[in-house]
């Protein structure tokens, strides 16, 4: 009996992995420039952790959790998202009292819900994401919107909304949620029953229900602009303008509320707008949460941050056919005929490795046809062969096979050979 991959999951094969890699190293080449530094957290945490910070009324902690007993009878759960951890990190290593503060981290790996499986969701994907905890400078989440757009950038995607909201401080909240209840209790009764208890609990996730979307409520519904105080609106304006100063293109849009609790003032999002992306076309989502570091026992600290998917991305790159920009050609394939070139071969395939380049050699004993084929298909750039006439002159005949060039070679002078030749072109 074969068993099979759960579902909600992937394989990324060779040829794929290339990708990850890639859109991970400009990731965080772009937050070497921004200065944000990696943090690794457990794959796992206490599941009170995400009931405390992501909330108790949201999706996640009551529909997605892969909530799990170990051995000592504790509740632990495979982690949905990447802030509670980094903020309970960061209070229980009291990063609060680092003289420098934001405390600017990113971090990347796997993330765990239990969804229905669709294009572009997954049961098992990877996040990279940001925080910046520490600061209410509105500046600071104008630097995130624009690392992120960075990393975007980078890869090579262009179709790309960048939508904002504010949400305003808790008392702005407070006089939005009231107007929401007024407008939509009289009617709740034609909602979901999700969106029926969300009434009480958190009315303004009513606004990011995917089922009732279309119902007239909706767009009719008091926007949370109208209903900032001078303070949230005063901050909104600053980051927009930051976000002016720096040409970061972004669209406002007042019906925008994140899906986790502890958001408030700047949320965003960001979307393809590549023509054949699928139905869901959120790449990214972020935003602030002021409260969440004392939530989690430590001193109030604002925070701010973002994360997308890698799996996303990829999809927002193959929709809009951007290139990659992935080397998986080899630089040297050695082939060899003959026993006593065979094991010459070894340490000259060593020696090339250890000079920095990437060489492979036949292991299945083929005739030099064979492994010439195998040279092409592994698209080397040299082919260097070694038969009896040349082992016997201690040397070798090396192919460009990008010029179709061909000289003698010493065998002690291989390395040096293709480096020069490599970086001469
Ligand atoms: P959605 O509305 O699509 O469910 P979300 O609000 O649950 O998104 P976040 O928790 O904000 O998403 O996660 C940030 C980003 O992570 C999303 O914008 C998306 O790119 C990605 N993401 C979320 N869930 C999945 C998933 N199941 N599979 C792949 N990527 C995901
Ligand atoms: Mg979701």
């Amino acid at each position: 009996m074969s068993v099979n991959i759960p579902r909600g999951t992937q394989d990324i094969l060779p040829g794929q992995s290339e990708k990850w890699q890639y859109i991970e190293s400009i990731a965080k080449d772009v937050c070497r420039r921004y200065h944000y530094k990696e943090i690794r957290t457990p794959i796992f945490e206490h599941t009170e952790l995400f009931k405390r910070s992501v909330g108790d009324t949201t999706d996640i902690v009551q529909k997605e959790m892969y909530t799990f007993e170990d051995r000592g009878e504790r509740s632990l759960t495979l982690r949905p998202e990447g802030t509670a951890a980094v903020v309970r990190s960061f209070v229980e290593n009291k990063m609060f009292g680092i003289p420098d503060q934001p405390v600017k981290l990113f971090y990347t790996g796997p993330m765990f819900r239990y969804e229905r499986p669709q294009a572009g969701r997954y049961r098992q994907f990877v996040q990279f994401g940001v925080e910046a905890i520490g600061s209410e400078d509105p500046a600071i989440d104008a630097e995130v919107m624009a690392l992120v757009m960075a990393i975007y950038k980078e890869a090579g995607l262009k179709k790309l909304k960048l939508v904002i909201n504010s949400l305003g401080d808790a008392e702005s909240r407070t006089a939005h949620r009231e107007a929401l209840v007024a407008h939509f209790k009289p009617r709740i009764d034609e909602f979901c029953s999700d969106c029926q208890s969300r009434l009480t609990q958190n009315p303004l996730r009513i606004l990011d229900c995917k089922k009732d979307r279309g119902h007239e409520l909706m767009a009719t519904a008091p926007s949370i602009l109208d209903y900032l105080n001078e303070e949230s609106k005063a901050y909104f304006e600053k980051v927009t303008s930051y976000l002016d100063a720096m040409s970061i293109e972004y669209v406002i849009d007042p019906t925008l509320v994140r899906g986790l609790d502890y958001y408030n003032h700047t949320a965003f999002e960001i979307m393809s707008e590549a023509e054949g992306f699928g139905a869901i076309t959120t790449l990214c989502g972020g935003g602030r949460y002021n409260g969440l570091v004392q939530q989690l026992g430590g001193p109030e600290s604002p925070g701010i941050g973002f994360a997308f998917s890698i799996e996303r991305f990829i999809a927002a790159m193959e929709a809009e056919q951007v290139e990659w920009q992935v080397d998986e050609g080899l630089d040297c394939f050695i082939v060899a005929i003959g026993d006593a070139a065979k094991d010459r071969s070894v340490s000259l395939v060593h020696d090339v490795r250890a000079a920095g380049l990437s060489a492979d050699r036949d292991y299945q004993d083929r005739k030099m046809k064979a492994q010439l084929k195998a040279s092409d298909r592994q698209k080397a750039r040299f082919t260097a062969i070694l038969g009896e006439d040349e082992l016997a002159e201690n040397r070798i005949t090396v192919k460009d096979m990008s010029g179709g060039t061909q000289e003698q070679v010493p065998l002690n002078e291989l390395a040096a050979y293709l480096k020069t030749t490599m970086e001469a072109n």
